[in-house]
This record gives structure tokens, sequence and C-alpha cells, in this order.
């Protein structure tokens, strides 16, 4: 069965239909490395590793890129703050970046490029404007993009959001990254000097200066990429102008399509409000972790959500998050006692379990996600799954084979969920003295003594389950 996604570009769901054979390129706008990420940007990466895992997951190989901007406005201005140099200041932030993304158990792009590391690529791509006669130097030194050129060349500016020509001015110009679509404008390409930049310049045939922002995910997405490519994802917020800009800039240059479809995550709302520091409901991963939350059940939160909704992040929802991972939890922990066993767990011959569970949890996962990546409803069939798992646990219908094939099966989603399963707990040293003078009591034959041992666990949170392979410590 085919994908289907929401083509930003389209407007529409839209099936997709990679545009070559061989691997899909993707190309994820990263982290500003400026400040920790917050809970609202690991959504949209949250989102963009779903992407890549479900079309992997479909059999198709995936080029991921993910670039790192650590050139642009904010950056110079907390380099200018920090009075540390431009290298210093961002290499911190995107070390904790990568640190972060991986304990949410996203896999790591396959190219992770930096914007001061594609100078000479970003100036290239500059000269290709102006000698397409749509980019110019102005008096300030600066390179602009010229939206009158563009669209007199055929070209269509606003193609990802709605802009009304009679408002487009031109030869007004931005210069800043980040500019309302009231201010759209000729955009910068490439800033002159200027004192308040510190050391943080180049040398380049407009004199030196250093790259606008959007310019440098064209540069470095079409080198790794190649100048037309599949797929095109990043926060909503991203759409203008960053987005519409990239597309100017990439096809003003090559005369050809850029990113065949657009995909954007919704913005996230914390406590059901906009995410302020005022507010004390902004959030970075490493805030979430001091509370005692884990990557983990942030993950699972995060992708409960379908990516075009605005979603409510809670302190309450990870409560509840932990609560569905320990059901699940729990039933894989059952599978994998059962399918370690050679021999069913009643001893008898295996009945077979009726029709159902596993056969319909891959088909309806995949279809779930398959129709623009509707998550709620795979969560749906995994929980679905999960129930009648342990109707048939309950009633003894599983053999080991069969566990095994849930099992398998189960792997297989969750190299599309990430979830994994619940890392092992690991027993304090006096806890297992305590377990092992309980099972040395039982063999004893001392079962008032076994039972007080239990006690003494059960008091200090820990509870002893009786398993076929042997007894287990399990926290409370
Ligand atoms: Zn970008």
């Amino acid at each position: 069965m085919g994908l289907k996604l929401f083509n930003t570009l389209s407007r529409s769901i839209q099936d997709f239909t990679p545009s070559r054979q061989g691997r899909i390129g993707m190309y994820c706008c990263g982290p500003t490395v400026y400040d920790f990420a917050h809970i609202g940007n690991w959504r949209t990466f949250v989102f963009g590793d779903l992407v890549r895992r479900h079309l992997e997951f479909k059999g198709h190989a995936v080029a991921h890129v993910m670039n790192v901007t650590d050139v642009e406005d904010k950056i110079i201005k907390r380099v200018r703050e920090t009075k540390t140099s431009l290298r210093e200041f961002t290499g911190k932030y995107e070390a904790a970046f990568f640190e972060d993304l991986k304990t949410l158990n996203c896999l790591e792009p396959h190219h992770k490029p930096r914007a001061t590391e594609h100078i000479p690529e970003i100036i290239s791509l500059i000269e290709k404007l102006v000698a397409r006669r749509v980019a110019y130097q102005a008096a300030d030194g600066s390179v602009y993009f010229s939206i009158e050129k563009y669209q007199a060349a055929g070209c269509h500016y606003g193609q990802l959001v709605k802009l009304n020509p009679d408002e487009l001015r031109p030869g007004e110009r931005v210069k800043s990254d980040e500019y309302a679509k009231e201010s759209v404008a000729d955009f910068a390409l490439w800033k002159a000097r200027a004192p308040e930049d510190g050391d943080v310049f180049w040398p380049s045939p407009w004199g030196e200066g250093r790259p606008g922002w959007h310019i440098e995910c064209s540069a470095m997405s079409m080198k790794i990429l190649g100048p037309g490519f599949d797929l095109h994802l990043g926060g909503e917020d991203l759409i203008f102008p960053h987005h519409e800009d990239e597309i100017a800039q990439s096809e003003g240059a090559t005369g050809r399509p850029f990113v065949k479809y657009w995909l954007h995550g919704a913005h996230l709302l914390v406590e059901g409000r906009k995410m302020s520091k005022s507010l004390g409901n902004f959030f970075t991963l490493r805030d979430l972790l001091a509370k005692g939350f884990t990557g983990r059940e942030i993950r699972y939160l995060l992708l409960t959500a379908h990516y075009r909704e605005t979603f409510n992040f809670t302190l309450e929802g990870l409560q509840g998050a932990r609560t569905a991972l320990a059901r699940i939890d729990e039933c894989l922990g059952k599978l994998c006692e059962i399918g370690s066993l050679g021999v069913p767990p009643s001893g008898g011959s295996p009945v077979t379990p009726p029709e159902g569970g596993t056969p319909n949890l891959l088909a309806a996962f995949t279809a779930a996600l398959n129709d623009d990546l509707n998550i709620s409803a795979a969560w749906g069939a995994v929980f679905d799954w999960v129930r009648e798992t342990n109707r048939q646990l309950a009633d003894n219908f599983l053999n080991p084979a069969q566990a095994r094939a849930a099992l398998a099966a189960w792997n297989k989603i969750d190299s599309v969920l990430g979830i994994g399963t619940s890392p092992e707990i690991e027993s304090p040293p006096e806890i297992v003295v305590l377990l092992e003078a309980r099972q040395a009591a039982r063999k004893a034959k001392d079962f008032k003594r076994a039972d007080a041992i239990r006690d003494e666990l059960k008091a200090k949170g820990w509870a002893i389950e009786d398993t076929p392979k042997g007894p287990k410590l399990k926290k409370l």
C-alpha cells in the first residue's frame, strides 16, 4: 500500500512517489546552535525521525541530512554578549543537541553539515544567482535576492504561502534573518561585515561578510542531495520566510524544481499555552529529564499526536506516557518469558490461538502510518494488540514459537516507533542479597521466613515475581 503525505506545496494529501530509484533525499532543517533545544523544537525533530523510520520500514533507502546552523543573527548576538569565539560558543550547543537527539532515540542523520564549513558552496551559489541577475549587491555592500527579477524570469515567489502580489514592494530590502510575511522584500544572501559581527566574517567576491541564514540551507542541501530532491521537513514556523526563500534561491540558481514534497510539523503548546520563559512553561529536554522523566517517555508523548495538529504537551501527559509504556513493557516482558522457553508454559500441547493479534498489528499499523502518518490510529493498533495478547497470555494460548513471532512483529513496528523496551532496572546489591536469602529460605521450606523477606523487600520498594525462569525483581 502506498504512502500518502500532506505536501505544503500543493496544500493537499498526495501519493508519495520518489522522483527516482535509489536513495530518497530527505533534508531536515537542523538546530540553530545558540541555546539548548526546547521541547517544541524536539517535536519537529522526533517528527522527522518518524518520517525517516517509516520510509525505511517500507523498504526505502533514505539519505537523511540535518544541517547545523552555526552562523546567523542570534548566534552572533550571543557570541558578542558572551565574549567567546564562534566555534567555542556553537560547539557546546551542537554537542548538547546531538546528545539530546540520542536521548530521544532519534536515528543519527547520515549527514550533519555545518554552515561555517560550507562558505565556498554558499559563495558559489550566490555567484550563480548574481550571474542569472536575480541577485545584486546593494550600496551597503550586502548581496540581496531580487524578488522582482525572479518573478520577471517566470519564477514564482510564494509557493508555500499565499502572498498578495500588490504587497510585494520591488527594491525594498530586509537584512535580518527572520521577518514577518508583511515585511516581504528582497532578502540578504550575503551580509557585509559590520562592527557588531566581531570576528565572524569571511572573504568573498563582494567583500568581507557572512552568509544569510536562508542561503545556508539551499547550499548544503543541494551539495549533498543534488539540485532536486524528494523531501524537505521543518517546523511550520519555517514555512515563511525560510523555506520560501530556500525555494527562490535554489530554483533561481538551477532553473529546476527544488523539492518535491514539503512536510511541516505543527506547533506545540505547553500546559495549554504558548511556551514562554515568563510563564514558567518553557522546557528544554534537560529540564524534563531533571524532573525525573526519561527520553523514552518524552519521545512517546511527542509521538502521540498527529504531526499537523497543534499538540498540548503537559507534565500530566508525561505521567500518562509512563503508564502507557508500562502496559506495553509488561506485555513484552511476558512474551519474552514464554518465548525463551522450549516448552509451552502449561506443559501441555500448544493450543492454537484464535485469529487476530499479531498479523493484524502489522497490517493495521502500516495502513495507519501510510495515511499521512496517522499516528493515533497506529497507537490504536498497538494497544489493541497489547489487549489481545494479554488475553491470549492469560488464557495460556501462546506457545513459545507464537510468543517469539509476536515479539518479532513488535520489533518490526518498534523500528518505526523507536520506543524500545524498558531498560533493565539494576537492582541494588542489598536487594539482591535479600532475594537470595528468600530463595534459600524457600529451598529449606522455611516459608515463614521467605514471606517475611518478601515483605521486607516490598517495604524497600521491590516486588518479587516468580516466573518460569525463576524469581525476578520488579521496582514498585
Ligand atoms: Zn533550513
